[in-house]
């Protein structure tokens, strides 16, 4: 068995203004192309290759199956967590939750959109939830809260702030790029992720 690069339930001009074809287009059918394929090298002929992804990040890996396992299992979540109909404000059990956590849901954009804007280089934020607690955290490279590294918790949302992800249309301006994201989140998706944490 190997993994596959899921198909996009959207097109890549679908998402703009906010983020454009041409970032979209060499970001799925490139980058996560090319860590779906490196994953399976990496996985070939090893004990993993049967597991879950989620399973595999959970253990002690080699840098080559953290980076592209990684990179497989988030680029999988943040297409997901994307809709040309998102944006707008949560609604019930996860409005309440970011209510309960964060105070409001302009307070939980103002700690997410910290959290990614200073994530030094290349990485992630994300909002996630243990326990049904929900928190805020960023991590570097490819890695996420799943890893031995991370916060032990279940990522439901998460932004990718490699420069991969918005440096042909934002250049340097990273808090634009997120701002603009809000504008394409899909919510119905995080509150299912929420659910099923
Ligand atoms: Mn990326």
């Amino acid at each position: 068995m190997s993994f596959e690069l899921p198909k996009l339930s959207y097109s890549y001009d679908a998402l703009e203004p906010h983020i454009d074809a041409k970032t979209m287009e060499i970001h799925h059918s490139k980058h996560h192309a090319g860590y779906t394929a490196k994953l399976n090298v990496a996985l070939e002929g090893t004990e993993l290759a049967t597991q879950s992804i989620e399973s595999i990040l959970a253990g002690d890996v080699s840098a080559g199956i953290r980076n592209n396992g990684g990179g497989y299992y988030n680029h999988c979540l943040f297409w997901s967590i994307m809709s040309p109909n998102g944006g707008g404000q949560p609604s019930g059990d996860l409005a309440n939750a970011i209510n309960t956590s964060f105070g409001s849901f302009e307070d939980f954009k103002t700690i997410f959109s910290n959290a990614a804007a200073t994530q030094f280089g290349s990485g992630w934020a994300w909002l996630c939830v243990k326990e049904r607690v929900l928190s805020v955290c960023s991590t570097p490279n490819q890695d996420n809260p799943l890893m031995k590294s991370g916060c032990g918790s279940t990522p439901i949302l998460g932004i990718d702030v490699w420069e991969h992800a918005y440096y042909l249309n934002y250049q340097n301006r990273r808090p634009d790029y997120i701002e603009a994201f809000f504008n394409v989140v899909n919510w119905t998706e995080v509150s299912r992720r929420l659910k099923n944490a």
